[in-house]
This record gives C-alpha cells, structure tokens and sequence, in this order.
C-alpha cells in the first residue's frame, strides 16, 4: 500500500469509541490497555501497515507501540535486503508470549 490508500478499514476498528489517549500514552510502558484493544480488531494487519506507510511514529497502531513499529521496519528492511518472504515478526513474538 502507498500513502494515500483508502481508509474503509478505519470503519471496523475495535478503538472506535475509545478514548484516544490511551493510544497515546505518555509513559512508554503504557499501553496494554491499548493493545488489549487491539487484539480484538479485526482489522489490524490494516492498521499496522497504515502506519508503516504513514510514518506513523508515536502510539499503538496494530497492536504495536513505537519501538515494535520501529523493530518491525527494520526487520523487514532486513527481509526485503535478503529476498526473504515478509513476515510479521514483532506480532508473532508478542503473541506467542501471551500463550
Ligand atoms: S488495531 Fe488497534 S489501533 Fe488499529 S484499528 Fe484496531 S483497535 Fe484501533
């Protein structure tokens, strides 16, 4: 997706009603409650490539806060070097932590 792509997912998001701030939050180890929400979208991979796209580089987008957005980058920065498939690396981790 390029910048510009349309936004009809932004309609199913989970966050829809919920107070912004806490996608915000001002101290970094914040946003569990966040991605508590998160979790429940179903429109996440969108939204995590929304603000990969965007250069979103502040709050929890798709599940991610700014220091996973940033490793997810990077990661597939490193990826897309080595002609390998893209995966969602940071995602796959943090989920496989909360079995
Ligand atoms: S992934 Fe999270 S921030 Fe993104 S639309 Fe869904 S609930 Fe909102």
């Amino acid at each position: 997706m390029s910048a510009g792509h349309d936004r009809d997912w932004m309609q199913a998001a989970n966050c829809k009603g919920v107070d912004p701030d806490l996608f915000f939050p001002i101290m970094k180890e914040d946003g569990k409650g966040a991605k508590a929400v998160c979790r429940r979208c179903s429109v996440e991979d969108e939204c995590l490539e929304y603000a990969i796209d965007t250069h979103q580089d502040y709050g929890i987008w798709g599940g991610l806060n700014e220091q996973e957005i940033r490793a997810e980058i990077k990661y597939r920065a490193r990826q897309r070097r080595s002609g390998e498939q893209i995966v969602r690396r940071v995602v796959v981790i943090n989920r496989s932590r909360e079995l």
